[in-house]
Formats: C-alpha cells, sequence, structure tokens
C-alpha cells in the first residue's frame, strides 16, 4: 500500500444469523483503526451464498453497529461512492474477473456435476480438489479444448475454480503475525464462480476490496487459511501493486482457553454470546444478547476492545475515544484471547459507576416504569441512582437495589428484630418520630449524629437501634447507608414506615 492511500476498512459479515461477539470486535477494530487515522469504516454485506441468507440478519448487523456506536460511513443504508455494498447486488461484475483468469491460466473451468463430487467424497473421505486429482477430473485442464469449448457451448453447469500452484509458496506480511507463509501444494483449488453464476466469497472479496479501495483488511483468524488463495488471486488479477494490508485478529477462546468460544459455549456457561438477541426466524429459537442482559454499549465496547488489544499500561477501563486514541496494531496479541465473563460483568458494574447520570436516567426510568412505577420525579429517580449505582452489575438491578425508595415493603424481615425486642426499643422510636418533627435540617449529615446522640443517651448500642431502624424502612439487612435512605424518603414516609412496622415487633 502506499503511503497516501486513504484508510478505508470494511466489516465484511455474512449475513447468517445474530453476531457473536467476535464478529463485533472485528467490526470494532476495524472502526478504531478508521477512525484513528481519518479513515472510513465500511460495512458490506457479503451475501453471495443464497443457501445461507436469514432474513433480518441484515438489519440486526446495522441495529447492532449502532448500538455500539460504531455506525458504518458506509453500507447498504447509506452508500458512498463504492457502491454497491451488498455483494449479491455486485453479481453482474464478477463473472468477467473469473473468466480473464481462466484466459490467462490461473483458473480453469469445471464441469464435475454435484454428485460426481459426492461420489469422489464417497471413494475418499478427505477429497480435495487440488493439483494432485485436476487431471484426473472434468475440466478444462484434463479436457481437450474442443470438449471443453463444446460443453460450454452447449451451456453444461460448470463452476470455475483457481489453479493452485504445484510447488512455490505464498508469503506476506500480516500486521499481527509479521510474515506468514503458506505451501501452495497444500491449498485446494477453490470454487471462485459457482453454477448459478454467484461467486464465491474468495473472488468476491477480493473484487470488492479492491472496487472499494480498501487499504487494511482486519479480519478474524478464521480467515487466516483462506490468505493464500486471495492473495494469489490480487496477483493474478494484475492488482498485486494494490494489495491491501493484512491483520488477522487472534481468536476469542472459552473461558478455559481451550478452543474458538462459541454459541454453545454460551449456552452451556450460561451467559451470552450475542451482542443481542437474536431469533432465528425459521426455528424461532432465541439467542440472548448482551444488549438485553442489562449491558451498556460504553461497558459492551470496552470488553472488547480489550480482548487481544492493550494500551501497553495496566488500564482497563477505556470510552470509545480513548480506544480510537490509543489503538495501535502493534499492541494487537497474536495469541488467543479468554473470554471471561465475570470480567464482562465488572466492566458493566465499572461502566455503570462512571457513566454519566444523564445518559443512564432515561434507562433506568424504563426500569422503573417495567415494573409499574410511573410518573416519577426525575430528581428523586437521580438521588436514588447515585445512592445505589455502585451495588448494580446490570441497568436492571436498579429496581432489586431500589424498590423501596418507590414502594413501601411489601414485606418486613420481623424474625431479624422481633427475639431482641423490648418496650425500651419501642419507646425509643416512638420518641425518635416525635424529635423527627421538631428537626429542621433533613439530610443524611443531620440525621446520623442526630440519631447516633439519642441511642447514646438511651443507653442501648448503636446496632441493636439501626439494624431494626433499617428494617423498618427497607423490610430486611440490605440497602445502602440507613440515614442516606432516611434523607431520600424524606420525613413524612419515614414516620410512616416506623408506624406501621413497629406493632409487627
Ligand atoms: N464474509 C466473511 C465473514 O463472514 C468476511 C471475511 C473477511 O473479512 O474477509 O466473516
Amino acid at each position: 500500500m502506499s503511503s497516501q492511500k486513504k484508510v478505508r476498512v470494511r466489516f465484511a459479515p455474512s449475513p447468517t444469523g445474530g453476531l457473536h461477539l467476535g464478529g463485533v470486535r472485528t467490526a470494532l477494530f476495524n472502526y478504531l483503526f478508521a477512525r484513528h487515522h481519518g479513515g472510513d469504516f465500511i460495512l458490506r454485506i457479503e451475501d453471495t451464498d443464497q443457501t445461507r441468507f436469514v432474513p433480518g440478519a441484515e438489519e440486526y448487523i446495522n441495529e447492532c453497529l449502532n448500538w455500539c456506536g460504531i455506525s458504518p460511513d458506509e453500507s447498504p443504508q447509506n452508500p458512498g461512492a463504492y457502491g454497491p455494498y451488498r455483494q449479491s447486488e455486485r453479481k453482474a461484475s464478477y463473472r468477467q474477473f473469473a473468466e480473464q483468469l481462466v484466459n490467462d491460466g490461473y483458473a480453469y473451468y469445471a464441469f464435475d456435476t454435484a454428485e460426481e463430487l459426492d461420489q469422489q467424497r464417497q471413494i475418499q473421505p478427505n477429497f480435495r480438489y487440488s493439483h494432485e486429482n485436476r487431471l484426473s477430473l472434468r475440466n478444462s485442464l484434463s479436457l481437450s479444448a474442443e470438449e471443453t469449448a463444446r460443453l460450454l457451448e452447449e451451456g453444461v453447469a460448470h463452476t470455475i475454480r483457481i489453479k493452485m500452484p504445484e510447488e512455490g509458496t505464498v508469503s506476506f506480511e500480516d500486521m499481527i503475525r509479521g510474515r506468514v507463509t503458506f505451501e501452495t501444494n497444500l491449498v485446494d483449488d477453490k470454487v471462485l464462480l459457482k453454477a448459478d453464476g454467484m461467486p464465491t466469497y474468495h473472488l468476491a472479496v477480493v473484487v470488492d476490496d479492491r472496487a472499494m479501495q480498501i487499504s487494511h483488511i482486519f479480519r478474524g483468524e478464521e480467515w487466516l487459511p483462506s490468505a493464500p488463495v486471495h492473495i494469489l488471486l490480487w496477483e493474478y488479477l494484475g492488482w498485486g501493486s494494490e494489495m491491501p494490508s493484512w491483520a488477522h485478529l487472534p481468536l476469542i477462546l472459552k473461558p478455559d482457553g481451550n478452543g474458538k468460544l462459541s454459541k454453545r459455549d454460551g449456552d452451556r456457561l450460561g451467559f451470552p454470546v450475542y451482542a443481542m438477541n437474536w431469533k432465528d426466524p425459521k426455528t424461532g429459537d432465541l439467542t440472548k444478547g448482551f444488549r438485553e442482559l442489562g449491558f451498556l454499549p460504553e461497558a459492551f465496547v470496552n470488553m472488547l476492545g480489550v480482548l487481544g488489544w492493550n494500551d501497553g499500561t495496566d488500564q482497563e477501563l477505556f470510552s470509545i475515544q480513548d480506544l480510537i486514541d490509543k489503538f495501535s496494531v502493534d499492541r494487537i496479541s497474536k495469541s488467543g484471547a479468554k473470554f471471561d465473563f465475570e470480567k464482562a460483568k465488572w466492566f458493566n458494574h465499572e461502566w455503570i459507576k462512571r457513566l454519566d447520570n444523564s445518559i443512564l436516567l432515561p434507562q433506568v426510568v424504563a426500569v422503573l416504569a417495567s415494573n409499574g412505577v410511573n410518573q416519577v420525579d426525575e430528581e428523586y429517580v437521580e438521588k436514588v441512582l447515585v445512592a445505589v449505582k455502585e451495588r448494580m452489575t446490570y441497568v436492571s438491578d436498579f429496581w432489586e437495589q431500589s424498590y423501596f425508595f418507590f414502594q413501601a415493603p411489601v414485606s418486613i424481615d420481623v424474625d431479624a428484630v422481633k427475639p431482641k425486642w423490648t418496650t425500651e426499643k419501642t419507646a425509643f422510636f416512638e420518641n425518635l418520630m416525635s424529635d423527627f418533627e421538631s428537626l429542621e435540617q433533613w439530610d443524611s449529615t443531620t440525621l446520623e449524629p442526630f440519631f447516633k446522640a439519642k441511642v447514646a443517651s438511651s443507653g442501648m448500642k448503636i446496632g441493636e437501634l439501626m439494624m431494626p431502624f433499617r428494617i423498618m424502612l427497607v423490610g430486611g439487612k440490605f440497602g445502602p447507608d440507613v440515614f442516606l435512605i432516611t434523607e431520600l424518603l424524606g420525613r413524612e414516609e419515614v414516620t410512616s414506615r416506623i408506624k406501621k412496622a413497629l406493632p409487627l415487633f
């Protein structure tokens, strides 16, 4: 790549289902690289395999990128000057390149029918169409020129396959892995153009990356074995000098480090591996997502940003802007990154703590509404949020942590109080209620010393009275600081809760 070339990267998913977190990380790293270098981030939908196309998957991808805050600069929805952005819409343009490769001796027509190939697989379970056997199969290399011409003229169904060199190597500089070399004789003769006229991924990816002037390719490590085919195609098509730079991102591994994290691991271990809920339109099966579980996009993106990348320090919390500023390819690790769900939860917890209340507030108001609490005073909700934030892992935890701020407790843990209850304690709380009336200031900094002084003059111990007080207000031994609860509930509500609870003890 020449140094003046504008940075243009692409995320190129196939619309086959929900997005696995590895896919979102690929999108994110592309985005970070583009933004870091002032370049363009492109979404290309790779839908040439019609048999795997799933309705709704493209919409899911768009929604997911938007949710993560990494919207593309160019996409099927928002096309730029390099369209179309769906491969199927480029169908007509691929054949000429496949034909060019045949004419130049880099590819050939293959007339083997699906049944013939199946037969081969039955004879040889490891069957590969390659230099080892291509001369004994039905293709333009094994047939005479006349026979080939006749078959083509008759319109006999055929594919076009790349003719991998029998010997030699393909070598390239991976931005993450350094020099990578492949023996070409180990790679099979991939189909480039299918019998239905559609290109396969291998041909389409090269033609499109060139047409869209892609400068750098960041994709998952699972594509590394395909790289020699792609590199040869760039060269065979005469575009070698325009070839983008390559980077194959390390895999995201299962928590125990044994192999790639799969959708099934999530089901087995009880955590999501998809970004958002995905409902399979055919089976109706629902695969759970991080979003619906209560992850903030800020936390999800932060967690993915450090899966296989670090800034060289111990810092773990990064906003997307921090990630853009600090992103550098040389800090992407070569080895796989283990996925740790507990750590993912920690990121969410940290982001709930650090995120601006104005961003969290509407989400928390929605949590209240879904629990039947409508028409809330937002200023009050914000105070409650500040009081319980520290205790939340998910936004939805807000209800569990704070419901007693919005409704009187439905049950009171009487058993925790009753056995040690005395008439002296009843008198203390009756007295407290009347003293509350004359208290001028109603805030935790006034309430705490006031309560403690009263306890001291009663001769009882602080714990003996503070725990029952808490239970009267919230129903059990939980919640934030009791004086903060007292402050927020307000004089009237506190008095009413004490009044209701006292007869129970
Ligand atoms: N369509 C491929 C996928 O589904 C893209 C691979 C690439 O980025 O080249 O992941």
